[in-house]
């Protein structure tokens, strides 16, 4: 973990009196400090059949590890799984997944191209948000997921990954559609699509958003712009 004295700032596009600049908390980089040889089946099998490192495993039907492209250039990460990822063993794959899935449509990609996972791999009861020390239980193995993937962006969906990430307490809209230097590779917050679904004028945003990465990574959209976010 990060000391203190490691806390460097963020790269935003465009610091403002309104979005000052988050401080961010350095690392070993994703791609100098990998473990030599790591993959994501060393990672799950490491993880084991039966995890109970965090009380997250009494409620559990099956562990989320993520689903898609153990070389992807673009990483989503969310907060943890729901009933019907729990249900499934796959991230994303609810109302807020269908809506992720069309977000992705729209970006020129398909599920499959991009790697999709949580910050939590086990179902935290009523959906409540994850618990501190299940977060650092389980967090090692996301950043152990993201230096074997080595993408070159990462974008975060909603909060809790986001401050997981970037070591914050800030409210996501401070920094969301910003980009941040995460050990290496570009790191976006935007929105969860299951506030989206509840909130759809921020689709807008979320669209400007995946629009920086599309840019970044030299996607066209697949459709009219911001077709799927509407
Ligand atoms: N919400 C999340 O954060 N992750 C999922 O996998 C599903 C819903």
């Amino acid at each position: 973990m990060p000391t203190k004295n490691q806390v460097v700032s963020a790269v935003a596009q465009k610091p403002s009196p309104s979005r000052p600049l988050i401080q961010v908390a350095a690392g070993a980089s994703l791609f100098e400090e990998r473990i030599e040889n790591d993959s994501l089946d060393a990672i799950r099998a490491a993880i084991g059949g039966n995890c109970t490192r965090c009380k997250l495993h009494k409620g559990r039907t099956n562990l989320v590890f993520g689903v898609g492209n153990p070389k992807a250039d673009l990483v989503f990460i969310g907060e943890g799984p729901g009933h019907d990822e729990d249900m499934q063993g796959e991230p994303f794959v609810g109302r807020a997944g269908k809506l992720l899935t069309q977000m992705i449509e729209a970006m020129g990609l398909r599920r499959q191209d991009v790697y999709i996972c949580n910050v939590v791999k086990c179902r935290p009861p009523d959906n409540r948000l994850p618990e501190k020390d299940e977060i650092a239980t389980c967090s090692p193995f996301l950043l152990r997921q993201l230096a074997a993937i080595q993408p070159k962006v990462i974008c975060t969906l909603g909060a809790c990954s986001a401050q997981t990430l970037l070591q914050t307490t800030q409210g996501i809209s401070r920094f969301r559609g910003e980009w941040f230097d995460f050990r290496g590779a570009k790191l976006i917050a935007t929105y969860h699509p299951a506030f989206l679904l509840r909130n759809p004028p921020a689709k807008a945003n979320v669209w400007k958003d995946l629009q920086k990465i599309m840019a970044h990574l030299g996607l066209q959209p697949a459709r009219k712009q911001g077709s799927a976010t509407s």
